[in-house]
């Protein structure tokens, strides 16, 4: 046991073995957070911890089953009984075992944002509004917003904050849309992504023997990437581990990269307050990558002001410059990028799978696909459009979908002219409105349909009605791949794509029978206790675009968003669009703040290099079908300059006349520089020893509280100055209450 410890270094060991109480890691990126995770598992199993009191939360579900890898390697097949996948994946499962006392069936559906955008529209046209100002996609998000801050219907609507917020933004509305839309995925069995951890939570805090019995059986609980959770996740690991109190979590607070999506660093901040006796352990060893990559990195973050302080090393060695490549436009880019990648693998022997291309945004995928097919050089692309999200893929799935869940209305209204039975929009518009009028499912209206249509249409629809349940009785019966294959052909719809003889048609059918393989390998994994349809459902609903990587041909170059990379890491980097209005993108240079986390994504960035680090640009580019001309980023020129080396390079063939410039600012030409504080920055986060927890204190109007007695609630007034410090707190299902600071059992979520 003790010998796989010697792949530690002391600080590392230390981490590993010091299994109890609470601990945060808190480290620089590469320094082996995620390693000594992956080693603090095995060595909780090895010491006779049974892997099912482990509770282990990763930011993907291709992290985690790296992790369960590398951790069977150590302790054997015992690896496979720990809890371990993201927060939805687990929490998922937790819901459907619990499902009854929180009112949703166990076989609930969980609604992809496509389900979420689609109810939104139509619950936007029903209510006559106009669906650009209410777009779907943005009501989305700040429902969104509001799930992860733990903020229900009631409140969002009894709490003037928020209308006072939608009247300003010109959305007046919005609290009613959001009340609507969660009566329609309740009534539909459905949860979206968010529902996953905001009833969760709702389920913990009103059914405290669940809460006990997980508290019970969670004895360790393990957060990888805890600088990326938000205020929901936040408050499930803490209510988790309140009776054992052995809760890990390691971050890096410069690696915070999705406040946009409701993460929150304060995260990290807090532990401290949370755990009075919390053991810290830092790494300051860097084992990824070379020391300029490091020390250009550190040179990087070092402009953010709200940042502990870090002090990253390495003892690699000091590696090749960065290189830094001009083109003239995108196109040139993709070729320049392209032949650095084919001169790099045969000049120092590495393989596609050593590369990978980094962007800001998924389109900018397009032009280094075609420069790599032109030289033949193998690639995968991780997240856009992926196999999971093709129409007929999904199509596929609405029916089963629908023969797991009835009342399921997103895959019913997917699926119920396809292949087309003369069911129109007209008639299934009305029939929605029948529906939600007299509070019932739109399946009950289907299934009694001769009561409100009659004629044709009211036969095809019997019809449709009778295949689903004919579907279901075979379900009851028979594994999901069975199930499947039986929807393909009866349904008619395998028919209709093998009869549509183009290449899109032909491609389209493959793809179906791609699924149908799919779930025959579900199905056929010995290891699989459930290998009905409801259980392969389940699994599909939550892979997410960072885990699409089905290529049994590893050996790619992979491209992808710089978001999708967190954790990740790769031989050679190139870092692709550093141009201005791109990277930093212009929806985030309105504040520091938001520079500030666009800064930590460039960080991330350039940590993902082991040996050698490209970043690019391009003087000209199309954008949103015009070509624009593009100033170079500044974050090239926040670098330090000893570890750039700006590369001369042009296309063999082309004239490009911007290659012979010699250094960025020239490129620069005459830009203003954007003022950023490299020297005097305010006085970094250090906590002091004698450091008081006093939450409290931090207490303002709008923070969301949770009261011990009282439940959920919103600060509505904070009075310091009198000598008893009160505040006025509006409760979500109480009303407003003055509570004194000095007594009250609140806290900050
Ligand atoms: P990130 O912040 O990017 O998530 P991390 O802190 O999780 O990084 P790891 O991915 O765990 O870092 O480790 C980075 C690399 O360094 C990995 O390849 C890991 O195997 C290696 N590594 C970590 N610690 C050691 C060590 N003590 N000896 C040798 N290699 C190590
Ligand atoms: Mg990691």
């Amino acid at each position: 046991m003790s010998d796989f410890l010697d792949g530690l270094n002391e600080a590392q060991s230390e981490a590993v073995v010091n299994t109890e109480g609470p601990t945060m890691i808190i480290a620089g990126a590469g320094s082996g957070k995620t390693r000594v995770l992956t080693y603090r598992i095995a060595h909780l199993i090895a010491k006779g911890v049974e892997p099912f009191h482990i509770l282990a939360l990763t930011f993907t579900n291709k992290a985690a089953s790296e992790m369960r890898q590398r951790i069977e390697k150590v302790v054997g097949t015992e690896a496979r009984n720990i809890w371990m996948g993201t927060f939805h994946s687990v929490f998922s499962k937790i819901l459907r075992i619990e499902a009854d006392k929180i009112n949703y069936p166990s076989d609930f559906t969980i609604y992809d944002s496509e389900d979420s955008k689609s109810l939104l529209k139509s619950i936007v046209k029903e209510l006559h509004l106009d669906d650009k100002v209410y777009k779907p996609s943005m009501v989305l998000a700040r429902i969104s917003a509001a799930k992860n801050r733990l903020v229900s219907v009631n409140e969002y609507l009894s709490n003037p904050i928020y209308k006072e917020d939608d009247i300003a933004s010109g959305r007046p509305e919005m609290g009613r849309i959001y009340k609507i839309y969660a009566e329609r995925c309740f009534k539909a069995g459905a949860m979206d992504f968010d529902d996953l951890l905001f009833n969760t939570n709702v389920l913990f805090r009103n059914h405290l023997d669940v809460l006990n019995k997980y508290q019970q059986k969670f004895q360790y609980v393990m957060v990888d990437e805890y600088q990326d959770t938000n205020v929901s996740q936040y408050l499930i690991t803490k209510k988790l581990a309140a009776v054992h109190q052995n809760i890990c979590v390691v971050g890096d607070d410069a690696q915070s990269i999705y406040a946009f999506r409701g993460a929150d660093i304060q995260n990290i901040l807090n532990f401290e307050n949370d755990y009075p006796d919390l053991k810290i352990f830092r790494l300051e060893q860097n084992y990824r990558s070379t020391q300029t990559i490091v020390e250009a990195a550190n040179s990087i973050i070092k402009h953010n002001t709200k940042q502990l302080r870090k002090n990253v090393w390495t003892s690699n060695p000091e590696g090749t410059k960065i290189d830094v490549i001009k083109a003239s436009s995108d196109t040139e880019e993709g070729k320049l990028i392209a032949n650095a990648i084919f001169e790099e693998k045969a000049q120092h022997n590495l393989r596609n799978r050593d590369f990978a291309i980094l962007y800001r945004t998924n389109a900018q995928s397009r032009s280094m696909e075609e420069a790599l097919r032109r030289l033949n050089i193998k690639y995968r692309i991780v997240g856009g459009l992926s196999f999971y999200q093709r129409k007929e893929i999904k199509d596929l799935i609405a029916y089963l979908r629908l023969i797991i869940n009835h009342n399921d209305e997103e895959a019913l209204k997917r699926v119920i002219n396809l292949p087309k039975r003369g069911i129109g929009d007209t008639t299934l518009a009305k029939l929605i409105v029948i529906a939600n009028e007299n509070d019932v499912t739109l399946w009950t209206v289907l299934s009694e349909v001769d009561k409100v249509l009659q004629g044709r249409t009211a036969s095809a629809i019997q019809g449709f009605v009778d295949l689903i349940k004919a579907f279901r009785i075979s379900a009851e019966a028979r594994d999901a791949y069975e199930v499947a294959a039986q929807v393909a052909k009866e349904s008619g719809m395998l028919r209709e794509l093998y009869e549509d003889k183009t290449v899109e048609g032909l491609s389209r059918y493959e793809n179906v029978q791609e699924l149908l393989n799919a779930i025959k390998e579900f199905t056929a994994n010995p290891e699989r206790e459930d290998t009905r349809l409801g259980s392969f459902l389940q699994e599909v609903a939550l892979i997410t675009d960072a885990d699409t990587d089905n290529d049994e041909d590893k050996d790619r170059v992979t491209l992808m968003t710089i978001h999708s990379a967190k954790g990740l890491e790769f031989k050679n980097v190139y870092v692709v669009g550093m141009e201005e209005g791109l990277f930093p993108s212009s929806m985030m240079i309105g504040s520091r703040q938001d520079l500030e986390e666009e800064r930590r994504l460039f960080y991330v960035a350039v940590t993902r290099a082991e040996h050698k680090l490209t970043l690019s640009f391009a003087t000209s580019r199309y954008r949103y079908g015009n070509l624009q001309s593009c100033e170079p980023s500044r974050f090239l020129e926040e670098i330090d300059r000893q570890y750039l080396k700006i590369q001369q390079r042009s296309l063999p063939t082309s004239l490009d006349r911007t290659a012979s410039s010699r250094n960025l600012s020239s490129v620069r030409g005459g830009v203003t520089k954007i003022a950023t504080n490299p020297v005097s920055r305010p006085a970094a986060y250090v906590p002091s020893e004698n450091f008081v927890p006093s939450d409290l204190r931090r207490l303002r109007d709008g923070m969301r509280v949770e009261h011990q007695k009282f439940g959920f609630g919103t600060v509505k007034t904070v009075d310091m100055a009198s000598p008893d410090k009160k505040a006025l707190v509006h409760f979500d299902l109480l009303g407003d209450k003055t509570l004194l600071l000095s007594f009250a059992k609140l806290m900050i979520i």
